[in-house]
């Protein structure tokens, strides 16, 4: 489908970013027919991080804003690192995040055929020639930006000699590294990639699709802008570091092919987040040295990471729009998108009672047996969600560090003397407390005021501090799983002679048994979130089941609630 400036003009109208500038400057002019087309093109050799996401919501968002396609196209060009796991993940991922592709995956391996008959073309062309020097020598050949390189001896090659090595890499003549095709283009350019840069070179690796077919694969230079071509691309957008090749895109594109339609280039700035590695390989090594769980470990920057943490599509596509899009290098708190996850989660979660550290508190007199159904609201920001009862009786559980022997003025929990209300029911004031063997508090004996029930009661003293709680013999146990930064620097590979690893947070991840949860969080769906009052957002992990309930911290919760919320 293509664009008219009608429609045009019905998109609305916030301030262009300037990819969005040069799409619309393109309908304008009717470029490529008018046509969007994008492509989101990930290399298969590691798990997608916060990074890609970027990248997957502007070229599926542009794609939808200006109704057209965005393709998704594993640039599977080295088989040494890439696997068919990955493949797996990167489609999961792109999906969850809410986005489609136009049509099946597509792969840069369906155009090995075709790329290497566009090769044999410049090789005939007097385009392109066979070197047989080592990688050693041709980057020492390359020189430096202001002084040029030199000529390989194997430059003035016969075109029939070129084509009869390259025939012979191409049948798995000859073993690795010991011969290269490079484009014929001088060795003078101020651009060290257009010095005569590698097109091909000898692999003989087994590939995760075509298998050992070729023994010869393209470089990413080579094979990407002919990809973009063979698939109709406008628009290809990717990261800075790529600027500098944008003139042998071109250049590929300009000797290939003949039509008017060209797909263009166009570079924006990378995200990099604060207190996180961003680059595969980083990453992978995280895995493989068992710093982390696994690529879904719930610290990972990784999409797989993050959906297991407990953040919501929406939220990260929300992050991707609000971040934008920029031409110049910057980093992003990380902050800031833990903001935006709890703006959404604030929203969509029920509030649930759960204690992280219990400690037992007694009424001594309320009576024995009896038991009470507290109503409470699942999610006071939805009208939809209605609310449920909680059991109340003389015996519950509060968070240890609720109480304090000895506090201080402001402190407007609980201690000896003072009064609290336990949410959605009494006013409770500690009498005296117990110990155990080791010194410290055991159990906490409090009076209540029967007069005093929440909503109900005919006396609703003002009191400061309102505590979350479970009743004691209906409460069930869990495993939390409470999450801090990977990394204590904020930015872990911006070192030049450290190690990012020598960053790595040792208290990253703090796994607490046996904390006491209401039953209806028992049986509960992975993925499920919840917002545990007072303490932060939490999702069923992964390893739970209903005998052993398991959750992640996703997010603290900044502690102003007990203040802002009295009944
Ligand atoms: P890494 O350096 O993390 O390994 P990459 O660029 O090698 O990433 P690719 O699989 O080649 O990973 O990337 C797929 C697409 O995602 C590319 O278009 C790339 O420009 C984009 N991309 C990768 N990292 C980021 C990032 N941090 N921010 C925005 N886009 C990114
Ligand atoms: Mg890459």
């Amino acid at each position: 489908m293509s664009n008219t400036s009608e429609e045009l003009n019905n998109i609305e109208k916030r301030s262009l970013n300037f990819i969005e500038s040069i799409i619309e400057e393109d309908i304008q002019n009717n470029k490529n027919e008018a046509r969007v087309h994008t492509r989101f093109p990930p290399e298969p050799n590691g798990y997608l991080h916060i990074g890609h996401a970027k990248s997957i919501c502007l070229n599926f968002g542009l794609a939808e804003k200006y109704k057209g396609k965005c393709n998704l196209r594993f640039d599977d060009t080295n088989p040494e690192k890439e696997e068919t796991e990955y493949v797996d993940s990167i489609m999961e991922d792109v999906k969850w995040l809410g986005f489609q592709w136009d049509k099946e995956p597509y792969y840069a391996s369906d155009y090995f055929g075709k790329l290497y008959d566009w090769a044999v073309k410049l090789i005939r062309d007097g385009k392109a020639y066979v070197d047989d020097q080592s990688q050693e020598i041709i980057s020492q050949q390359r020189g430096t930006p202001t002084r040029p390189g030199v000529e390989s001896p194997f430059r003035s090659r016969s075109v029939e000699e070129n084509l009869d090595l390259f025939e012979r890499m191409k049948a798995g003549e000859f073993e690795n590294g010991t011969r290269v095709l490079r484009a014929k283009m001088g060795m003078t350019s101020p651009n060290m990639h257009m010095r005569d840069p590698v097109l091909y070179r000898i692999l003989n690796a087994e590939h995760h699709r075509t298998g050992d077919k070729w023994k010869i694969y393209p470089m990413y230079d080579y094979a990407h802008g002919q990809s973009d071509y063979l698939e109709g691309i406008t628009h290809s957008l990717c990261t800075l570091e790529f600027e500098v090749h944008r003139p042998l895109y071109d250049w590929c594109l300009d000797q290939l092919t003949e039509t008017s339609y060209r797909p263009r280039q166009i570079e924006f700035a990378r995200l990099n987040l604060s207190y996180t590695v961003m680059s595969k390989r980083k990453l992978l090594e995280l895995v493989k040295g068992n710093y982390v769980n696994g690529w879904d470990d719930p610290r990972m920057p990784t999409i797989a990471g993050l959906r297991r943490r407990g953040f919501t599509p929406a939220s990260i596509r929300s992050f991707a729009d609000r971040i934008g899009v920029a031409k110049r290098d910057n980093v992003i708190d990380v902050g800031l998108l833990e903001f935006i996850l709890r703006e959404d989660l604030n929203r969509i979660t029920p509030r649930m009672m759960a204690v992280i550290d219990p400690i037992k508190l007694v009424i001594t007199n309320y009576p024995e047996n009896q038991t009470e159904a507290i109503e409470l609201v699942n999610n006071p920001e939805d009208d939809q969600s209605g609310t449920r009862n909680v059991l109340f009786s003389k015996e519950l559980y509060i968070e240890r560090d609720d109480f304090m022997v000895d506090p201080p003025k402001k402190y407007f929990r609980l201690g000896p003397d003072r009064e609290v209300r336990l949410k959605g029911a009494y006013v409770v004031k500690c009498d005296r407390y117990e110990l155990d063997a080791t010194g410290n508090v055991s159990t906490i004996y409090c009076t209540y005021d029967p007069e005093t029930r929440s909503g109900t009661g005919t006396y609703q003293p003002k009191i400061k501090g309102t505590l979350h709680w479970v009743e004691a013999k209906s409460a069930k146990d869990a495993e939390v799983r409470l999450y801090d930064r990977l990394f204590m620097d904020e930015d872990p590979a911006g070192h030049k002679d450290k190690d990012p690893l020598e960053f790595l947070n040792p208290d990253s991840l703090k796994v607490v048994k046996n904390c006491k949860i209401e039953p209806a969080l028992l049986n509960t769906s992975i993925g499920d979130k919840f917002q545990f009052q007072r303490i932060g957002y939490f999702c069923t992990d992964n390893d739970s089941t209903p005998e052993q309930p398991v959750f992640n911290r996703i997010v603290s919760l900044k502690d102003n609630w007990a203040k802002a919320n009295q009944s």
